[in-house]
Formats: structure tokens, C-alpha cells, sequence
């Protein structure tokens, strides 16, 4: 069985075609630049299949056309969507509201209300739904599942979802925290129990999901207890281009003294803050480099991400008690040991603590990175919502 896995985002299609038994991936891709006008000889889409790539060239209009260029590529690289084509979509939705918290087979309300969900998540549930829409077009008789960023965190306890302010306010517009990178966090959490050798309800856990968007998570017995990011994804850790945590009388005092709008300031707050606003860039990579050159302002950036990540490891360390594992994920979390290691500096107190060779030994695979008689163990998992989003559509089907 395959299972095509669709995310879309505003300008862009992330797809796979994989097995999700057996994890084998057999196409993957990306279509980039939706709706912009672009250069001649511009790849707007990369097509990977059986060790080749294919790309097409040219402007893409929007995303029908994007998803007919990629079943176009799917057929040239011996894959027929059309024909045979996959058991069933699954489709990467950010935002679940109160209302979706399990995968969701998808009907024509569904798509209705995760547009209705945008006011809660604007950049991501319009072109989620658009995304949705054109491959139903394209795939009529395939079923097709929706696996929402949010669900792994619609059981949060009252006390850590809930914003002190004025409840009536709060429950007229929806205002909890609802955390995201659901898939992600459950995954690994699935994962590391498997390396410790136990059942993932025998087990506390915290998640620290470091890509360009960063969360943190609590877990205890395979249940989300606490997380970092809130009501939108803006919340918690310092991430690339977004601020996190900060004190929201900054905003009223923007808007008074900076005379910027509601709208600048969002942008500001989603894409001008972060690692790019402390130091120029958003890209960790590049910020390391710059911090090994000297760079004051990209040194303080980091120390500013190191500093925030610490709270919510002694933060979640005191929400679940015992800790029996801690895992870094995503792209800096999975390939940057200086960050693991200045996290978790200092910890042996607390029964924490890393090897050095196992932290920086390079590795793609699952494994563990602290000391034998650390108490709780550190892990390094790399994440896959897309394998994760391809069982759970898979399962719904069958
Ligand atoms: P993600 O959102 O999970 O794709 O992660 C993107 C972030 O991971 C960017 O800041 C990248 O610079 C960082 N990243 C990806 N690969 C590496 C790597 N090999 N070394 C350091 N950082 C990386």
C-alpha cells in the first residue's frame, strides 16, 4: 500500500509517496513559488524518484496547477497517480480548533471547516484547505485524511492550556493554548520509548522539536502535559524569524510609541524576530558560523536560544518529576551538538548528563547520546511527520 502525503503551505507543496509500513519512500518533492511571477529557466518544482530528479521550470499559478505539474512528474518518473495510484492521501492541516483532535477522513464539511478554523491559524488553514482541494480534484475516488498539528495537544491538563485572562473574552474567540508540531512530538515520544525499552505509558518525556519553528513538549505516559507554543505557533522557544515567549505589553507599547499597526507588528513578531532579528539571519547553520567568526550580535542570539530552551527543560523537568528521557528533533535539534550540549550543560545534579563522543559522533539514526549512568537518558530521533501522517491515514482506511 502507498500513501500520498500532501503539506501545503501559502506558496509552496511538500509531498512523499511512501509505504507506511515499511517507511520506503518511492517519490518525494517540492513545488516552491506559488503565485509569484518568476524568472525564466526559475525550478519551481523538484520531483525526486528512484535516485532521479525531475524538475519543471516556469511560473505555477496556484496550487492546481502545482499538484497537475507534479502528477505530470509523478507519471514521467514511472509513478501513475491517475491510474493505480495511492490507497489514500493524507494531508498535513496545521490548525484543529477544538474541533478536530484525531485523524479526520475528509468530506466536503471538513474542508468547509478547517477554513472557517483560518482566523485561529491565517498563513497555514487557507492554503491547507486550497491544498486539499485540488488534490480531491485530481484524486476523486482516492480517500483522503486530514492529521492535524494540533491534536496531540487537544488533552492538555486545564491549568497549562488556559491563558489568565477574562474567560468570557477567552471562550468567545477561542483563546487556549493549543500547541503544534503535534505529529512530530508523538512520534519521537513513540520513538524514544522504543529505545528505552518500555511502554509509552510507562514513560516521562520531554520533546524538544529545534527546526526553524521550535516547540517544546511535556509528556507523561504518552500524554501531552505542557507545551511551548500557544494559541498560533508564536509562543515559547526563540525560533528562525519568530520571537517567542516575550511580554505582550511590548505590542500595545509598539503600537503606541512605534506607530506601527496590527499588522506590522505581526509581521514583525512571525518574521523579522527571532535569530534573524538578534543577529540578521534565520538559518542556524549560517548563525553558527557567524558566532565562530565573533559575531557579538549573532553570540547573543544564541545565548538568548540557549537561555529560553533551558527554562522549559527545568520548567517541564518540575512538571513531570521523574524524567526518563529527553530527545532533541528537527533540523538543529538532529545535527547541531553544540546546541544539545550547552542545554543540557551543567544537568549531572538533576541525572542528566551527555557523552561527549556519543553527542558529537555524526549519525542519521535514532540514538542515544548521553552518558551510560545518566539517569535520564538523552536521545537524538529524527523526526518524520511525513511517515507518521501516512500511518495514521493509513490506519483510518483500513
Ligand atoms: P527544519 O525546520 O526541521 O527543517 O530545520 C531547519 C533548521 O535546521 C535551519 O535553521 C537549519 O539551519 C538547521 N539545520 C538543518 N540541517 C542542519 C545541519 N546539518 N547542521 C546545522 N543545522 C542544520
Amino acid at each position: 500500500m502507498q500513501v500520498l502525503v500532501i503539506n501545503s503551505g501559502s506558496s509552496s507543496i511538500k509531498y512523499q509517496l511512501l509505504e507506511p509500513d515499511s517507511g520506503s519512500v518511492a517519490a518525494s518533492g517540492q513545488v516552491s513559488r506559488i503565485g509569484e511571477s518568476v524568472a525564466d529557466g526559475t525550478v519551481t518544482v523538484e520531483h525526486h524518484s528512484d535516485g532521479k530528479t525531475l524538475t519543471h521550470d516556469g511560473a505555477i499559478a496556484d496550487h492546481a496547477e502545482g499538484l497537475r505539474v507534479v502528477f505530470e512528474l509523478f507519471a514521467r518518473g514511472g509513478h501513475d497517480l491517475s491510474g493505480a495510484g495511492p490507497a489514500a492521501v493524507g494531508h498535513r492541516v496545521v490548525h484543529g480548533g477544538e474541533v478536530f483532535y484525531e485523524p479526520t477522513l475528509i468530506t466536503d464539511e471538513v474542508v468547509r471547516t478547517i477554513d472557517e478554523l483560518s482566523a485561529l491559524a491565517p498563513l497555514h488553514n487557507p492554503a491547507n484547505a486550497t491544498g486539499i482541494r485540488a488534490i480531491r480534484e485530481l484524486l476523486p475516488d482516492v480517500p483522503q485524511v486530514a492529521v492535524f498539528d494540533t491534536a496531540f495537544f487537544h488533552g492538555l491538563p486545564d491549568a497549562a492550556k488556559t491563558y489568565a485572562i477574562d474567560a468570557k473574552v477567552a471562550a468567545r474567540h477561542g483563546i487556549r493554548r493549543y500547541g503544534f508540531h503535534g505529529t512530530s512530538h508523538e512520534y519521537v515520544a513513540a520513538q524514544a520509548a522504543r529505545l528505552l525499552g518500555r511502554d509509552l505509558t510507562e514513560v516521562n518525556q520531554i520533546v524538544l522539536h529545534l527546526g526553524n519553528g521550535a516547540s517544546a513538549s511535556a509528556i507523561r505516559a504518552g500524554r501531552a502535559v505542557d507545551t511551548s507554543m500557544g494559541l498560533t505557533p508564536l509562543e515559547g522557544l526563540v525560533m528562525g524569524t519568530r520571537s517567542g515567549d516575550l511580554d505582550p505589553g511590548i505590542i500595545p507599547h509598539l503600537a503606541r510609541t512605534a506607530d506601527m499597526d496590527i499588522d506590522a507588528i505581526d509581521h514583525l513578531l512571525n518574521r523579522d524576530s527571532g535569530l534573524k532579528g538578534l543577529s540578521g539571519v534565520n538559518d542556524f547553520r549560517a548563525l553558527a558560523e557567524r558566532v565562530d567568526s565573533g559575531d557579538p550580535a549573532a553570540r547573543l542570539a544564541y545565548d538568548v536560544y540557549i537561555h529560553r530552551l533551558r527554562h522549559y527543560i527545568g520548567a517541564y523537568l518540575i512538571d513531570l518529576g521523574e524524567v526518563h528521557a529527553i530527545t532533541f528533533t528537527a533540523g538543529v535539534g538532529e545535527n547541531t551538538p553544540r546546541v544539545r550540549a550547552d542545554a543540557l550543560a551543567a544537568l549531572t545534579p538533576f541525572g542528566i548528563t551527555l557523552d561527549p563522543t556519543r553527542n558529537t559522533t555524526p549519525s542519521h539514526s535514532p540514538r542515544p547520546i548521553s552518558t551510560p549512568d545518566s539517569r535520564t537518558k538523552v536521545f537524538v530521533i529524527p523526526t518524520n511527520e511525513e511517515l507518521a501522517i501516512a500511518r495514521a491515514a493509513a490506519h483510518l482506511i483500513t
